[in-house]
């Protein structure tokens, strides 16, 4: 016997929960539209994965300004330049002096977790750690998304424009038929090896460096946690790499007559990180829209995982 759905009934049906599904949901909610949020991981899950940990002055505007939360300021780190070094040698871009605006060290699973509380709290509708999701009457007048609850219910939720925001691997941009779906798609022929490691900073703000033995990027996360990377092969083996190895690497990456060494610490997460870009064509079909890493991802803030 076939089980019967429970139907729901909203404006917005959205799948994925993460900065860009989240932050539509509570922008619709702002302007007086209802969404239904249903996202395949635990809250807790999210909050726990590292991903990004810079956001753009425009980002950070609009989480404060819409009444988010205000945690990116005051736990937040202004960036207000970066530096370029070169064989050695640091060229810092003064962000402030050049176009007044800053860059914000906060990471994203703290925008998740703010953006989660935003919803919680104005009463938004998210669901987490659903099943089987499938979308389907996407060029008809009612979109549905069908899914299974975290206690098991069967749900039909039917709106009137259905939003993919699943990410790079989701399922809602396979859903264009493949006649009229184009995937703009370039794979890189390199990586970035990316550590996690409990550290104090190197350095005041980030480092994109670049010198015979190749790229590093020194970047942060917290006061006592940085995130570093260095170009590598897209097959390199992580298991050839030990803790001795990596900082060797990176630090002669940045080595020069300043004498800048980098902050060591306990390598906790070492991830190889191939580089793609991507553009879904078109990114509307029928009533569906595809927003985030679902449409479109551009290194080098979207490595592929
Ligand atoms: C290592 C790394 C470092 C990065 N650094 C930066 C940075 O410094 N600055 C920056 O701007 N960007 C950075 N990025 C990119 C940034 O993380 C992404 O652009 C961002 O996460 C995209 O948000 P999104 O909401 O579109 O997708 P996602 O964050 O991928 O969220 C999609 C959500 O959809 C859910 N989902 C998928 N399929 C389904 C389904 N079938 N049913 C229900 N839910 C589903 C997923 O579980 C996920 O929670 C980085 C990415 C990585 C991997």
């Amino acid at each position: 016997m076939v089980k019967e759905r429970t139907i729901v009934e909203t404006q917005v049906g959205i799948v994925g929960a993460g900065p860009a599904g989240l932050m539509l949901s509570h922008l619709l909610y702002k302007a007086g539209i209802d969404s239904v949020v249903v996202e395949k991981r635990s809250h807790d899950e999210i909050a726990n994965t590292h991903r990004a940990g810079i956001l753009e002055a425009g980002t950070v505007k609009m989480l404060v300004e819409s009444g988010v939360d205000g945690r990116v300021l005051t736990e937040g780190h202004e960036h207000e330049g970066t530096t370029l070094r070169f064989e050695g040698v640091s060229h810092r871009i003064d962000f402030q002096k050049l176009v007044g605006e800053s860059v914000w060290l906060y990471p994203q699973n703290e925008v998740f977790v703010d953006l989660a509380a935003a919803r919680k709290r104005d009463g938004g509708d998210v669901r987490y750690e659903v099943t089987d999701t499938q979308i389907v009457d996407l060029t008809s007048e009612q979109p549905k998304i069908l899914c299974t609850s975290a206690d098991g219910e069967d749900l039909e939720i039917r709106c009137k424009i259905l939003v993919g925001a699943d990410g790079s691997k989701g399922i809602s941009k396979r859903q264009i038929p493949e006649d009229i779906r184009t995937d703009n798609f370039i794979e890189y022929p390199f990586a970035w090896f990316g550590i996690l490691c409990e550290a104090p900073a190197s350095a005041p703000e980030l480092i994109y460096a670049n010198s015979e033995h190749g790229f590093a990027l020194i970047s942060q996360r917290s006061d006592t946690v940085q995130r570093m990377y260095f170009q590598c092969d897209p097959n390199e083996n992580i298991d050839d790499w030990d803790d001795e190895r990596i900082w060797a690497e990176l630090q002669r990456r940045i080595d020069g007559p300043d004498g800048l060494q980098l902050q060591r610490g306990k390598i906790f997460d070492k991830t190889v990180l191939p580089f793609r870009s991507y553009v879904c064509e078109p990114l509307r079909y029928g009533n569906m829209f595809l927003v985030g890493d679902a449409g479109h991802t551009v290194p080098p803030t979207a490595p592929r995982v």
